[in-house]
């Protein structure tokens, strides 16, 4: 019987051969399996010949109310293995509430390494991979999109997001506007019959996914390569930005800019600027 502890445990993104020996044995062995989805994970057991012991589900709604359950089931001599519908674990996806109660109460967390799309895409993206930042799914609502995108303009390391099919072209035309010459990696169906990378310059992308839908089509991580310094377009928009400045020092026109270049809120540089024109 294996140590009495929570695993966190990552399952296939696409590829059922990526689930690791070690976590077909803990999942064997486990005395509870508490999952995203108890109906979705079910068919990935039965696939795999796992039958599970005990099963609940554990998701974004529940799981706060799961982990003293799991906690009890732990201190009971049992060990938990904890899974969500595809990938990592509380990358994007239920699991955080329950390993925070778990570590309160002493109960032991063993994290497996395995299959996580953000990883996954970072490994093919062709993109720095010294310094990345993961920021979970594009905002959906437009302000808050390009906020986002003009917050990341002058990043200096790569940015990793997940988007879903729908919203990839409407996305990407942002992208072409905001950060038209940053290099861009869409990674598609990652481990799945129809993976594909797309690399090209942002402004590239819009035409590229509107010549195909089915470039369109599956699950996508958008890997965002960092600002070009030495980049003219660039060079020349700090300029401009500058010479904006210049002429018109209403904290309206500041914060925007200096948002812009910087990727700090433009609202609390608003308080900010404007605090400073009321002083004295
Ligand atoms: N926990 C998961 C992980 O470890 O990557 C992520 C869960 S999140 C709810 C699901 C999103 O991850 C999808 O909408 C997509 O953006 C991305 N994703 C998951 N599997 C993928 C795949 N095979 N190829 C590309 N993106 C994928």
């Amino acid at each position: 019987m294996q140590q009495s502890a929570l695993y966190i445990v990552p399952t296939p993104i696409g590829n059922l051969e990526d689930i690791t020996m070690r976590a077909i044995r803990v999942l064997k062995e486990a005395t509870l399996i508490a999952a995203e989805d108890t109906r979705h994970s079910g068919v990935m057991l039965e696939r795999l010949g796992i039958t599970p012991k005990k099963m609940i589900s554990c998701y974004d709604q529940t799981e706060e109310a799961r982990a003293q359950g799991i906690i009890a089931e732990i201190k009971n001599g049992g060990s938990v293995a904890l899974i969500s519908d595809a990938g990592s674990p509380l990358i994007n996806d239920p699991g955080y509430k329950v390993v925070r109660e778990c570590a309160r109460s002493g109960v032991k967390v063993v994290p497996l390494p395995g299959p996580c799309a953000v990883i996954t895409a970072l490994e093919c993206a062709g993109l720095p991979t010294d310094a990345f930042r993961f920021n979970g799914f594009f905002p959906v609502k437009e302000k808050e999109l390009s906020d986002t995108l003009l917050g990341i303009a002058s990043s200096d390391c790569t940015q990793i997001f997940y988007e879903a099919p729908r919203r990839i072209l409407k996305t990407s035309q942002m992208m072409a506007e905001l950060i038209p010459e940053h290099e861009v990696a869409l990674c598609r169906e990652l481990t799945k019959t129809f993976e594909s990378v797309y690399r090209m310059k942002a402004k590239e992308l819009p035409a590229f996914l509107s010549a195909d839908p089915d470039t369109q089509r599956g699950e996508f991580v958008v890997v965002i390569g960092r600002a070009d310094v030495k980049n003219d377009e660039a060079l020349e928009k700090a300029r401009e930005a500058v010479a904006q400045i210049m002429q018109n020092s209403s904290p309206k026109t500041v914060s925007a800019v200096i948002s812009a270049l910087t990727g700090v809120r433009k609202r609390d540089l608003y308080e900010y600027a404007s605090s400073l024109k009321k002083a004295p």
